[in-house]
């Protein structure tokens, strides 16, 4: 029997596998040393689980070990990328004197990496935001003429978490190191869902989290490249001088563990989650569109496999949401924004009006979704959207 609420709100996080639950039990009871201990078998057995998720978690990304830096997530890790970059490059005499640090993103950043650039232009870096097209993508000939001489970084996600459009990373690093400037991506929501290799696509920062591929929260991780080149972070955090210095504090061995075992599980899995979920979401997205008004935001061509965000014309998505709240659980707009009710910036940035991005639907469907929930959420959702067009008594033209 279908158990409700259905959830299809896995871009904002996943259920822990259980299979990584039970990977971290032992760390919290009877292995729950520090791995900073070097004097007894706590530490050696704590330190030894670490090195090993270390390795798991490279393995995914095609990276050296030493290449990870353990963080509690991705927010922390996109800061440690931007502000740790800033920190190095454009303070220590790398600049003309009197020249800022400049950095080129795009508006359609997560906030985890929108804020700490409004930070660093507090503190005098310029900022370059690059608006994407209506397919949710950077224009490439916008990027190459964005750089200047005091360019220090790139920073573009891999993956949108609203619209779930997949940005040209390769291409973007190739523009980047013809200019000498270092590439950093946010790649949560691309991490242990399409393949990512940080040497194929030529990344030298890269930040994901556990929680978004089914490890526990609290964990995450910040890519950083160290030969060709090498890159050098400032530390945001001091204390201890744990992970290479770059990021001091006792480290969660739990939850470390758990995230080393959700990357094997998903190297060993992606291919067949992702074809199944693609099967699952099409059939949602192409029922979705049968009720008519209904459009697609984002570029369809290049596209995780398991999102689909939807606008319902003259269907008010906080409207809808009370219609079907109790039996499906869903996002309008991004989940951290969704408390302010304020209209998603990402979708304004695509050029959709107020009203299209009012009625707009996010649906990520994850690892455990089966067809008969996606039966029954088609079920709702039609009902749902034709039952407010009609009380609403709006007449289509
Ligand atoms: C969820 C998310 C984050 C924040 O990750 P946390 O681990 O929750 O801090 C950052 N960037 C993107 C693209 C995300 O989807």
């Amino acid at each position: 029997m279908l158990s409700l609420p259905v959830y299809l709100d896995n871009n904002a996080t996943t259920p822990c596998d259980p299979r990584v639950v039970e990977a971290m039990m032992p760390y919290f009871t009877q292995r729950f040393g520090n791995a900073a201990s070097r004097n007894h078998v706590f530490g050696w057995q704590a330190e030894e689980a670490v090195n090993y998720a270390r390795e798991q978690v490279a393995k995914l990304i095609g990276s050296e070990p030493k290449e990870i830096v353990f963080t509690s997530g991705a927010t922390e890790a996109d800061n440690l990328a931007l502000k740790g970059v800033f920190g190095t490059y454009a303070s220590k005499g790398n600049l003309p004197a009197g020249q800022a640090g400049h950095i080129i993103t795009c508006n359609i950043e997560h906030r985890a990496v929108l804020d700490p650039c409004h930070h660093l232009e507090k503190q005098g870096a310029e900022v370059t935001y690059l608006k994407v097209k209506t397919d949710g993508l950077v224009d490439l000939d916008e990027l190459e003429a964005a750089f200047k001489p005091t360019t220090i970084l790139v920073a573009i996600m891999y993956a949108n978490n609203e619209i779930g459009t997949i940005m040209p990373i390769k291409e973007i690093s190739a523009i980047a190191k013809k200019k000498r400037v270092r590439v950093f991506t946010d790649a949560t929501q691309a991490i242990g869902k399409i393949p990512v290799d940080v040497n194929k696509d030529d990344i030298d920062l890269m930040a994901f989290s556990a929680h978004k591929m089914y490890g526990p929260k609290g964990a995450g991780a910040l890519y950083v490249r160290r030969r060709d080149p090498r890159v050098k972070l400032t530390a945001q955090m001091d204390g201890g001088g744990h992970e290479k210095g770059m990021r001091s504090g006792t480290l969660n061995v739990p939850g470390i563990v758990g995230f080393g075992k959700a990357c094997e599980i998903s190297l060993d899995e992606m291919q067949q989650d992702a074809m199944r979920t693609k099967r699952l979401r099409d059939k949602l997205e192409n029922a979705l569109l049968n009720i008519g008004g209904t459009s697609v935001n984002g570029g369809k061509q290049h596209r995780l496999p398991h999102v689909s965000n939807l606008s319902f014309k003259s269907a008010e998505s906080e409207s809808l949401m009370m219609e079907f709240s109790q039996d499906i659980a869903v996002s309008s707009g991004s989940a951290c924004m969704s408390a302010s009710l304020e209209p998603s910036y990402v979708l304004k940035a695509l050029g959709l009006s107020d009203e299209m991005t009012g009625s707009s639907l996010r649906f990520s469907l994850g690892r455990y979704t089966t067809e008969e929930e996606i039966d029954y959420v088609i079920d709702i959702i039609t009902n749902a959207v034709n039952k407010l067009r009609k009380t609403t008594a709006h007449i289509e033209p």
